[in-house]
């Protein structure tokens, strides 16, 4: 996600843990009562679940034909349990359930906070493997002052669950450390298309409707997950080493949008001779009809506001280099998805490098200006947002406020002052390295410490403690003039 979040508010619900624990102390014998769980996060405690893995999730939705009404929904998900399971918990928040199944079983379930808690008819141990199936619906509708994964759009859907949204659109264990594989179906009205992540696996047509099918190759984060339903066009053409480039747009603006659109295949050659083959099965944009103040780098078709394009008071290097950052996040924050929340600089500090770097080397908009810049503003946004590397937590009600400048330009400022460290030819193997690495998986600060350590032949452990993780921007390793805290910006 690049540049000013839309300012979003959410109702803050918790308070039930504590009244439920003590109840447990009083009652031990009694069945404990249904609870909220999460996994812990430093930013978002009540995210995620503990006790399974994910292997993969089946969506299917059926648009009603109006972006205001709730969509009927079925989820399937594979999981496999990591210790004995009384009880499962979801991460589900914004939809009507009607029924849950475990293994075939209709299991009791009930709402706890953020979380749908079933109940199986017998508990699941440990190993065994878990198919739950929820019946549900899923509302487009923002509750009042809660985000929603969904976006409604002038022509349908699209969505937006970074970071903590998709439960708000299907049940799941809503953490990028559990990624898994998805295999998406939308049924919509004559008139409508549908697109999601990954390739498509088929299209049926019945009466008045056609469902979709897309299914990814990789394992995805449920942050990441994206449909869209719209009075779209598809355009398919052909990137690096034949990578089919498919992009998904109105059907009014196709013209319009070509020009923009014809620069993807260059962008990705671009970033691939940078850091190494394109981790996924295809790319494309997705241009959507709504106000978001923001784009996302959904897996494999990354999220673009129509008006980047459409308003010409933008710079033709700006639009590309924002088209870039989200084509880098395909490998870093994608393939490469970040362990904790705590995270995130390694998604935005590398997707702000190369929507820098890729404007230093197209477009004479030289990197140094822009890092000094950065240098003089990053006090004052270590003391606004935190370090890097540890970020202050969401305000209340807006939980999309951790994306702040820290982690944006602030933390490219930490990759270029480790640049600056190890020479061009060191963190440019660190870069290809990271990507290859922890391809389709999950990985931490602490590893990406240990790999620059490593690839080095040096201990950069004060290094980064400073960098990432201190109050006060050190110095910039050959920049001794540079200062910081005399503007804010
Ligand atoms: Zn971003």
């Amino acid at each position: 996600m690049p540049h000013t979040p839309r300012p979003r508010t959410r109702r803050v619900t918790s308070a039930m843990l504590a009244s439920a624990v003590s109840v447990c102390l009083i009652a031990a014998s009694a069945p404990a009562p249904a609870v909220p769980l999460g996994i812990g996060d430093r930013l978002f405690p009540h995210l995620g679940n503990p006790g399974y893995d994910v292997a993969s999730y089946d969506l299917a939705f059926t648009y009603p034909g109006a972006n205001n009404k709730p969509l009927t929904a079925v989820t399937t998900i594979n999981a496999q349990a990591k210790g004995r399971l009384d009880r499962i918990n979801l991460d589900f928040a914004h939809g009507i359930v009607r029924s849950v199944d475990v293994n075939g079983e209709p299991a009791s379930f009930t709402g706890a906070g953020e979380d749908l808690v079933v109940t199986p008819e017998a508990p699941v141990s440990r190993g065994t493997p878990m198919r739950i199936t929820v019946r549900h619906t899923s509302d487009p509708v923002s509750a009042k002052g809660q985000d929603s994964g969904w976006v409604r759009t002038e022509d349908g859907l699209v969505m937006a669950n970074q970071a903590d949204a998709a439960h708000l659109v299907f049940p799941c264990n809503d953490h990028p450390s559990d990624k898994a594989i998805f295999t998406i179906h939308v049924t919509a009205p004559d008139g409508y298309t549908a697109v999601a992540n990954g390739r498509p696996a088929g299209a049926d047509r019945e009466g008045r409707a056609t469902t979709w099918t897309y299914r990814t190759e990789h394992p995805m984060a449920t942050e990441l997950a994206q449909v869209s339903i719209g009075r779209s066009s598809v355009l398919h053409r052909t990137g690096p080493r034949g990578l089919p480039v498919r992009d998904v747009v109105p059907t009014k603006d196709r013209k319009r949008l070509e020009p923009w659109l014809a620069k993807t295949p260059g962008q990705i050659a671009w970033m691939e001779r940078r850091v190494g083959p394109y981790p996924f099965e295809t790319y494309g944009l997705l241009v959507a009809q709504a106000q978001t103040g923001f784009e996302l780098e959904t897996q494999t078709l990354s999220l673009f506001e129509r008006e980047l394009f459409t308003r010409s008071t933008n710079p033709k290097w700006y639009v590309e280099s924002i088209m870039v950052h989200e084509l880098s996040h395909q490998w870093f924050g994608d393939s490469v998805s970040p362990r904790t929340w705590s995270d995130l600089w390694l998604n935005e500090g590398h997707a702000t490098w190369y929507e820098a770097l890729y404007a230093e080397e197209t477009a004479h908009r030289p990197m140094e200006p822009r890092m000094k810049e950065a240098y003089e503003a990053s006090d004052s946004w270590r003391a606004t947002g935190g370090p890097p590397a540890a970020p202050k937590g969401p305000e209340p009600g807006q939980k999309i406020s951790i994306f702040r400048p820290n982690v944006y330009d602030g933390a490219a400022l930490a990759l270029y002052a480790l640049r600056q460290e190890i020479g061009r030819p060191v963190f440019e193997r660190l870069e290809r390295a990271w990507v290859a690495l922890h391809q389709d998986g999950t990985a931490s600060t602490a590893d990406f410490e240990q790999l620059a350590s490593a690839l080095s032949g040096r201990d950069l452990s004060r290094f980064f403690k400073a960098w990432l993780y201190g109050e006060k921007t050190p110095p910039m390793p050959g920049h001794p003039d540079w200062k910081s805290g005399q503007a804010t910006k």
